[in-house]
């Protein structure tokens, strides 16, 4: 069923009753073509094999129900200020992936471009903005340096005179913004599945069958899949799932966490991230101010968080928004990331034949979700890297070709 306003119409007339669920939710057939592990980017990946590479016969994976992964976890933020060569064109391909997203997928996932605000509050740290802000601009990628007056304009609240961390100014992304992360799910699963992908909730893998270095398929709590190919896209159980096929990742699991308040009447247009902690916020269309900070620092594959991160992340709004202390928080909630060593992802071969590998997505992939799929959907259909994420090697680690964006080193809990 297409949506359009004709649809909503005659639905309205015949009381709603006839709206047909978004994807077929399937079970899992004996074998496929491609089995891809993982309904986040998984499902993007998916969509793209069947719409861009015109490949039949794949199923998608899920252990848990379709957006329960971090694709409907995260705080929902989109943009493609990059500095390094290897990340920017990816990035930015995402960002005009998500410019049309809707029509792609016929779904309202609310793109909404209200501009992203990196606030500075020291000369250093002014002068790595802009120097971040030029190589975007050298690769057509849209940046405004604003000075403090021209922060001001936009967020009069902030506490530009806090005698600590005095706001200097801003790099503003304008494309910047935020999308709603489970429509983002849900549109990508019935795309998908519009265009014959079996969706398989509540399927876990549990292990692989691989013959002479070759996969052939999947051992999951639903009995053995066959798979002549199986890309892999679980973000935080990334290594615990290629550990079942003998690989060590250099990926580290950490819990981050989110909170989001009562509904507000609307206050912040845009988004707006602290330059000297660890803070960022938005207002979701509902009224309710999301934000979030830092990792746990510990490992974890616990989908739980704790209560001194909180309370960094709530200093760090203090500083920077003092007025959000009137505001109650609602809920909050953790998510599993796979942080890897240099803080970029990895979309790659792996040395076992036939299974390709997604992941490395740190804070930072939920932007990522059409660019990843479309990228890694064409890895597995052609065997070769998409010509915008060749840096995303698995054997960088290895070779030291690093894509350290952040210039820490091999430090996940700073990434
Ligand atoms: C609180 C929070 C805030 C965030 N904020 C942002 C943000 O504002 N902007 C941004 O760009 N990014 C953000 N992120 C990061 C972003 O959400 C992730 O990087 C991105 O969603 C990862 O996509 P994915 O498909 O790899 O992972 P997921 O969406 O987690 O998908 C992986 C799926 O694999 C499934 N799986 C795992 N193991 C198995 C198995 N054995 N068998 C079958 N299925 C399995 C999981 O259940 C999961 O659904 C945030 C993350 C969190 C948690």
């Amino acid at each position: 069923m297409r949506y359009s306003l004709f649809s909503l119409a005659r639905n309205a007339l015949t009381g709603h009753r006839d709206w047909q669920p978004a994807w077929r939710d399937a079970e899992p057939k004996a074998s496929y073509d491609i089995v891809v592990i993982g309904g986040g980017h998984g499902l993007a990946t998916a969509y793209y094999l069947a719409e861009k590479y015109g490949l039949s016969n794949i199923a998608v994976l899920e252990k848990g129900y379709i957006g329960s992964g971090n694709i409907g976890r995260n705080t929902t933020i989109v943009r493609s200020n990059y500095l390094l060569p290897g990340n920017i064109p990816f990035y930015e391909l995402s960002m005009k992936l998500w410019e049309g997203l809707e029509q792609d997928l016929n779904y309202n996932v609310m793109v909404s471009q209200r501009g992203v605000l990196n606030v500075f509050h020291s000369d250093a740290q002014r002068d790595a903005y802009a120097r971040r802000g030029n190589a975007m601009r050298l690769h057509g990628v849209d940046a405004e340096l604003l000075d403090r007056e021209g922060v001001k304009k936009l967020y009069p609240f902030l506490n530009f005179d806090n005698a600590r961390f005095p706001i200097q100014g801003g790099l503003l992304q304008p494309r910047g913004g935020t999308v709603r992360h489970d429509a983002v799910a849900w549109g990508y699963a019935r795309a998908a599945s519009d265009r014959g992908v079996d969706i398989c909730q509540n399927c876990e893998v549990t292990g692989f069958r691989i013959e002479n270095g070759q996969a052939v398929g999947v051992e999951t709590n639903k009995g053995f899949i066959g798979a002549k190919k199986v890309a892999v896209s679980v973000a935080g159980n990334s290594s615990r799932v290629m550990g079942m096929a003998g690989l060590r990742l250099p990926i580290e699991a950490h819990v981050i966490q989110a909170m989001v308040t009562e509904g507000l009447k609307p206050i912040i247009p845009g988004v707006i991230t602290f330059g000297a902690g660890h803070f960022y916020i938005s207002q979701s269309d509902k009224g309710g101010l999301v934000f979030g900070g830092d990792l746990d620092g510990y490992n974890s594959y616990a989908q739980r968080g704790n209560l001194p991160v909180i309370e960094d992340v709530c200093e760090g709004g203090m500083a920077l928004m003092p007025s959000i202390g009137r505001a109650r928080v609602l809920r909050h909630w953790g998510g599993l990331l796979d942080m890897s060593m240099d803080g970029s992802p990895i979309i790659d071969k792996t040395p076992v034949g036939g299974i390709f590998l997604n992941c490395g997505w740190n804070y930072g992939g939920f932007k990522a979700t059409p660019a990843s799929g479309l990228c890694f959907a064409h890895l597995v259909a052609t065997g070769e890297p998409h010509p915008v994420a060749t840096a995303f090697r698995l054997d960088r680690f290895a070779t030291g070709n690093l894509i350290d964006e952040k210039g820490q080193g091999a430090q996940p809990n700073l990434h």
